[in-house]
């Protein structure tokens, strides 16, 4: 493999090619990178830089929610940057205004701050939930409980709230105020609450995904999220959704939490709400929104760039109704890795996911790992992602056509056959 740079007059051939190992010179060494380059992309489909074509059931984790090159997002890029693509928070962006508008109508929330990221969007969920703890409960030194094999980001308290001791492992000293109980748990849930609240530790959050993506691709459990809500009602505690994977229609409905039949107090996005290009919100209900002047910032946050491009992709998603397609797209993969899992009973243990956001778990005791799945599968040109060492996960644009599936599916297939083969 060879990575051509662009930077060169794009007019001619003249591409000077660069190896991975001049890349890993300067760029520092935080990824697991598989040995590919890709150079560009059209709906569905990649390109690596040999001219090799790829079906994307990546999506740049679930991040690119129209594919690749969308005409929509070519018009509005364009439009805005033509525009006006920077300004500050000092200023009224109407972009910002009109993003704002259109997310609060379309989901339970009230009012939005705009950021960059979804580890950004949910240290803005945590710092408004401590604030609201200080300023209207009273709590000195609230605790927010997150859920084992949980994932909010990187930033010393997203790694903190995640419930996986490997985002942690030599980061310590960790932020204080946290509390972890199992997933989908919820008699553990409350005799953790009972437990700090007997020892003077005072619960002011819980905070949870609807649906946990990097931990294995499990959606929550219908009765405990239920129940969970009935808890916060009860004792004033908020509940924060982090809807930065499943969130913006890739579970079928707009957001995560629609699937559940309850609505969070705060739930933040980022991932698919640009569709690639970097934003990130944090959402609340009115009575928290307990934020001043001065509390909390980004410079780059909610610029008019961003949420021109944000808001065409919200508004694709709902004019060309992309949420039907999710929902039988989904089905119609679901339903099909399910006969490959009845194919192979002693290496598939399970099929689950909502919409566009799938799992397909391997038995704990098969040598078999899902990076090696994933690797098989590049070799037939499927891309897919593993969520931990044994789940491969499809998350594929949400304008994934029917043909697009049947055939990853046959790659996959195709992939399998020949691992086994080889083993
Ligand atoms: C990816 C992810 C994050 C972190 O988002 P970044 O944009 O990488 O900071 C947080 N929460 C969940 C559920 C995610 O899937």
């Amino acid at each position: 493999m060879i990575l051509k740079t662009l930077f060169k007059d794009s007019t001619t051939t003249d591409t000077t090619p660069f190896s991975p190992d001049e890349f890993n010179a300067h760029v520092m060494n935080t990824y697991g990178r598989f040995p590919l380059a890709l150079e560009r992309g059209e709906g569905c489909r990649l390109w690596d830089t040999d001219g090799r074509e790829y079906l994307d059931f990546v999506a740049g984790i679930a991040t690119c929610t129209l594919g690749h090159a969308h005409p929509a997002l070519i018009d509005t890029v364009t439009r805005q940057i033509k525009t006006l693509h920077h300004v500050s928070n000092l200023y009224y962006v109407p972009p910002q205004g009109e993003l704002a508008q259109w997310l609060t109508a379309h989901s339970c929330a009230d009012k939005v701050f705009f950021c960059n990221s979804g580890a950004e969007a949910n240290e803005g969920a945590i710092k408004l939930a401590r604030k609201y703890a200080h300023d209207k409960l009273n709590i000195a030194d609230p605790v927010i409980i997150t859920a084992h094999s949980s994932f909010h980001g990187r930033t010393l308290a997203t790694i903190t709230a995640t419930g996986q001791p490997k985002y942690q492992k030599g980061f310590s000293p960790l932020v204080p105020g946290f509390a972890y109980a199992p997933y989908n748990d919820i008699t553990a849930l409350e005799a953790t609450i009972a437990e700090l609240d007997s020892n003077e530790r005072r619960v002011s959050a819980i905070m949870l995904e609807a649906l946990q993506g990097e931990g294995g691709v499990r959606p929550g459990d219908l009765a405990y999220f239920q129940r969970i809500r009935e808890i916060c009602t009860e004792k004033g505690i908020l509940l924060i959704l982090d809807e930065v994977q499943v969130g913006m229609g890739r579970s079928g409905k707009l957001w995560g939490y629609e699937n559940l039949g309850i609505e969070p107090d705060i739930f933040t996005s980022a991932k698919g709400l640009g569709g690639g290009i970097p934003i990130g919100a944090m959402l609340c209900k009115s009575f928290c929104d307990v934020f001043e002047p001065g509390n909390h910032a980004s410079t780059f946050g909610g610029n008019p760039f961003a949420c021109a491009v944000a808001l065409c992709v919200c508004q694709t998603v709902e004019q060309q109704n992309l949420l039907e397609n999710v929902q039988q797209r989904g089905e119609q993969l679901r339903s099909q890795l399910q006969s490959i899992a009845t194919q192979y009973p002693n290496l598939i243990v399970d099929v689950r996911g909502w919409g566009l956001i799938n799992g397909l778990e391997l038995n704990a005791e098969a040598e078999l790992t899902s990076i090696e799945i994933v690797k098989a599968a590049m070799e037939e040109g499927l891309l897919l992602v593993p969520a931990g060492p044994k789940v491969v996960r499809f998350v594929p644009p949400l304008i994934v056509s029917e043909a697009e599936v049947n055939q990853a599916v046959q790659m996959l297939k195709t992939a399998l056959s020949k691992l086994l083969e080889s083993k």
